[in-house]
């Protein structure tokens, strides 16, 4: 399945969408990361957590050490907006005096004195970046909004401030280049890599003209990516269809109708309906509507986010941006933004990450005309006087599951308990790595429907991490889902335990009643835990390099792995039970469930695919002044997109590419995770299956536990035996296997 998830990193605020989009991910230097809220985890390199406050900020509770067990917990229910901008303020100022002290060492640089000494900075800065970063992906606001727009450019500059500070990188620099390197251990010589390539990347190497029109370049760069996520948000607040009367609701089931009713109340309609702007409103309308004027009418709303023609329209800061981007790449010595991205991740070159997305394209195209005659053949066949149209396919596609497995969404529905599966998940961690999760009272969240699991070694007692979970969607909290760290494991300093959060956007219950999901929420609850796990089971020295902080088009594989544990049978006949007779799932729906697997995947691999190769192509075409419209409809036409179907994230409101450097060339991360993912869940299903202790171990041992210390195709090798080939990822999504596939 492809997701619209992000997983976050330390500092930075992570996208939603289909596994991004939503804040702003942060670009990394490895010291101080600049950035907005974005989409998508950024690959950056966390900071670690507290370091004792200055005391004259001892009243900033952003600023304070965390108290508590186990090195403590944020104090969130301190928080206010006020405190913001005084503690990035502070924090800045503490960590530029903590990177003088190293730089301005009198002593010849080594390892400990410069690379590892690095890893004891910036943590109060680190921590005030977390709150940071949750305020503007949970808790925004007008208020909040405001302080962003004013911080994003500066810490950008302040970002460069660090890795544009020449004394620092010449340490760096003799570190990585010192015979003394071949010394260390693999740990550490993977840290000075990391170290030095990122200021590399940065532009540590540019003469003064160069740096200084790089810092220019990122700081106009952070104030597009904040006005591009704020103008997509307004329009997302702005635009929704109210209806009327009764018979604009002909289709909709009780559960939509209902969410329907409580949005119109919400904005002061009380007595109507109202679908709002945003996906999780939209996919059910057009899924069961039977007004086809209305499902046109949501669509459009929802496909022109950010391409309004009016104040908010995000043409002209894509124009910018990307000219800002291939200007940035010359300077940096590369061919295009897209050569740059690439270079570190798995891929390594956009070529193969290209290749990759043509060689899945065209079977996915194929497998598109298959799921249009079937729907139109049923549109025939009730009358129908028009082709099937891109506000028609989910409609449709609906009736021809029905028809073809006998299988109805609203079947499954009151089978999936939000709670239970929770249950569920949690069993499925204890079988995989041996962990429990045992709720806990009293630590302090942000809001009151936040809750706290602390995470034990079954076997042992011994504590793991904490688990904080935010399910429910409210205003202020953007869309989507994703994961993100508050604290790293590292042992650097002494052993520090993880903390880690999910977060969705899931409709909250009357009260004493269960909340029931989907079952693409449930895979999507799923994936979300993946990236938690990953982060939970990370045994590192160095915090740089731990738990999610990997390369991007990697960090999915843990997390889409895990949607494979919701189908097995040992969680659904003991997790998925129904909400009034609590009986399980019955064998006969289960079947069916399983038989339709692979429905659909036309639809969902071609419009995800669309927004990855046009991201790509945007940013492969260099200097040449880009008009985003013109290009996408070009593009599209080029690789012969089906007129049934729209990109996932038009260019407009892609907020995985434009509201932060993230996932920028970097949306086709997620199939190429899910060539990883595909060929390890095989080596389950050849061995004992879902729940093979020695498998687990294996991918523990080589893959959750490492984060960023070895290579990730090593990592994969040692899991696996062997590299993955694109075989299982066509068999996952049910399309043919190449001949002679590699
Ligand atoms: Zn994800």
């Amino acid at each position: 399945m492809i997701r619209k998830l992000l997983v976050a990193t330390v500092g930075t605020a992570l996208m939603s969408g289909a596994c991004a989009t939503t804040p702003t991910a942060q670009e990394g230097s490895s010291t101080a990361q600049q950035g907005s809220s974005t989409p998508a985890q950024e690959d950056t390199h966390p900071m670690p957590a507290s370091p004792p406050a200055p005391t004259a900020q001892v009243e900033n509770p952003l600023l304070a050490r965390w108290t508590g067990p186990h090195g403590g917990v944020p104090a969130f229910d301190k928080v206010k907006v006020e405190h913001f901008k005084p503690a990035l303020e502070a924090a800045m100022e503490q960590n530029r005096r903590e990177i003088a002290t190293i730089a301005d060492s009198p002593a010849a640089p080594t390892f400990e004195n410069t690379i590892a000494a690095m890893e004891g900075t910036a943590r109060t800065y680190g921590d005030v970046r977390t709150f940071f970063g949750i305020w503007s992906s949970t808790m925004n606001g007008p208020e909040f909004q405001a302080i962003e727009r004013e911080m994003a450019p500066r810490l950008a500059a302040f970002a460069d401030e660090i890795t544009q500070n020449e004394k620092l990188f010449r340490r760096i620099e003799a570190v990585y280049s010192s015979p003394e390197k071949a010394k260390l251990t693999a740990e550490q010589q993977r840290l000075t890599w990391v170290r030095y390539t990122d200021f590399v990347r940065a532009g540590a190497k540019l003469d003064t003209a160069a740096k200084k029109r790089m810092g220019e370049i990122n700081q106009r760069l952070a104030s597009l990516y904040t006005s591009f996520s704020q103008n997509v948000l307004a329009d997302e607040e702005q635009y929704a269809v109210i209806l009327e009367a009764e018979t604009d609701l002909a289709g909709l089931p009780e559960s939509v109708r209902a969410g329907a009713a409580a949005a119109a109340e919400a904005r002061g309609q009380k007595g109507k309906w109202a679908i709002t702007n945003t996906r999780s409103s939209m996919e059910p309308f057009l899924t069961y509507s039977s007004r086809r004027d209305l499902r046109e009418k949501v669509w459009r709303n929802y496909v022109n986010r950010g391409d309004n023609g009016d104040a908010r329209d995000n043409n002209v800061i894509i124009s910018e941006v990307l000219k800002l981007r291939a200007e940035r790449a010359k300077l940096l010595g590369y061919a295009t933004h897209a050569h740059w991205r690439l270079e570190n991740t798995m891929a390594k070159s956009p070529e193969r990450a290209m290749s990759l997305m043509e060689a899945v394209w065209t079977p996915a195209v194929a497998r598109v005309r298959e799921e249009v005659a079937d729907m139109q053949a049923i549109a025939n066949k009730e009358g129908a006087k028009f082709k099937v149209a891109p506000w028609d396919y989910r409609y449709y596609s609906e009736k021809v599951r029905k028809a073809k497995y006998d299988l109805d969404q609203n079947e499954v529905k009151p089978y999936l308990q939000l709670d239970k599966l929770r249950e569920g998940m949690f069993w499925v961690a204890g079988e995989l790595f041996g962990f429990l999760f045992e709720p806990v009272e009293g630590v302090p969240v942000y809001h009151p429907d936040v809750r706290v699991w602390e995470v034990k070694d079954k076997a042992s007692g011994r504590h793991i991490g904490l688990w904080y979970f935010d399910p429910y969607a409210r205003q202020g909290k953007r869309s989507g889902a994703w994961m993100n760290a508050y604290r790293r494991q590292e042992r650097f300093n002494g052993e520090v335990t993880t903390i880690v959060s999910n977060n969705s956007n899931f409709v909250k219950g009357k009260p004493g009643e269960p909340v029931l999901i989907s079952w693409e929420d449930a895979e999507t609850l799923f994936h979300e835990f993946g990236h938690a796990l990953h982060g939970l089971n990370s045994q590192v020295t160095y915090p740089t390099l731990s738990g999610t902080a990997v390369a991007r088009d990697y960090v999915e594989f843990p997390s889409q792995l895990l949607e494979h544990w919701l189908p097995t049978p040992e969680v659904l006949n003991r997790f998925a039970l129904h909400h009034q007779t609590g009986k399980p799932v019955p064998p006969d729906l289960l079947a069916r469930i399983n038989k339709a697997a692979t429905f659909n995947q036309g639809f969902a691999t071609v419009e995800y695919l669309a927004s990855a190769l046009v991201d790509m192509k945007l940013h492969l075409a260099g200097d040449q002044k880009i008009d985003a419209d013109v290009f996408e409809r070009d593009t599209l036409k080029s690789l012969g997109m089906p007129e049934e179907i729209v990109m996932r994230h038009r260019t407009p409101q892609f907020g995985h590419v434009f509201a932060g450097d993230g996932y920028s060339a970097g949306y086709y991360s997620y199939l190429w995770s899910d060539t990883l993912t595909a060929d390890a869940y095989e080596a389950f299903t050849e061995g004992k299956g879902a729940y093979d202790r020695t498998v687990a171990d294996r991918l523990r041992k080589s893959v959750f536990s490492v984060g960023n210390t070895v290579d990730p195709a090593e990592g994969y090798r040692s899991f696996r035996g062997k590299d993955a080939g694109i075989d299982a990822l066509m068999r996952k999504r049910g399309f043919p296997v190449p001949k002679k596939a590699k």
